[in-house]
């Protein structure tokens, strides 16, 4: 069952742990939300010293209804605010620990139990404040959720302590921004977006190089889809000799 919002949140009916099914989907090249999900990637990949890497599969996440009516709950409450004319929910990329393989291949794709993996905490039960940032000494606009447009910014957060594990993952989000409150400088006592507001977003010019955008209320965000990248693979070596024998067999006359 799909949920229709403005940015479509898919939403299963997964009992909220039930863990056995896998909650990621792998997305097909063809599918419209693939599409939208590689311009979003690619038109935020804006560090410059970072060469743009290669993009090796999308997953879309199913999230249990039961964590999905919270996160509509709050979307209709913003809209009724802001009314109808504004844009109040964003696709916006959050990279995360991860402790296991997930998805370094196309069929790893069941959650870890490990306490310290983060990526899988999110996928499972979304983003909890209290254990964000745990990891990070410092937290520009105190404490929330941040999120990004910027996918290389993004990367930066994305970590692992594997050394086996060649691949990165970068989680897209649905937000609900709502009204924002645009911050240049660092606020880092903050623990909510300010009065009348829904979102504090870090415009870049002041203490930021990149925009980032923090969300204060655990229902104001959802993990949507799944983006898998890394080094392109080695470029498997050319068949000189096999297709000059080939042309040999053909050139060569048949009886001389
Ligand atoms: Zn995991």
């Amino acid at each position: 069952m799909t949920l229709k919002i403005s940015i479509s949140v898919p939403a299963v009916r997964l009992p909220t742990r039930n863990d056995r099914k896998s909650r990621l989907k792998l997305l097909d090249s063809n599918d419209e939300s693939y599409e939208k999900i590689v311009h979003l990637f690619q038109d935020g990949w804006l560090h410059k010293k970072k060469s743009f890497p290669h993009l090796y599969r999308i997953f879309r996440i199913e999230t249990a209804e039961a964590l999905i009516h919270p996160y509509l709950q709050y979307y209709d409450s913003v809209r009724r605010v802001t009314g109808k004319a504004s844009d109040i929910e964003q696709l916006l990329f959050h990279g995360t620990f991860r402790a296991c393989a997930l998805g370094e291949t196309e069929d790893n794709v069941r959650l870890c139990r490990l306490a310290q993996c983060s990526l899988c905490s999110i996928i499972r039960s979304s983003f909890d404040i209290e254990r964000c940032g745990t990891r990070r000494n410092f937290s520009r606009f105190g404490q929330g959720i941040y999120t990004t447009k910027c996918s290389s910014k993004a990367d930066d957060y994305c970590s692992s302590e594997r050394s086996d594990l060649k691949l990165r993952l970068l989680l897209v989000n649905t937000v609900v921004v709502g009204w924002q409150n645009k911050c240049t400088r660092n606020k880092k006592s903050l623990n909510n977006p300010g009065t009348g507001y829904h979102s504090v977003l870090g415009v870049p010019g002041g203490d930021l190089n990149y925009e980032e955008t923090v969300v204060y209320n655990n229902d104001a965000i959802r993990p949507a889809f799944l983006v898998v990248y890394g080094e392109a693979p080695p470029v498997p070596p050319k068949p000189i000799v096999a297709r000059a024998a080939v042309r040999r067999l053909f050139t060569a006359p048949l009886v001389s």
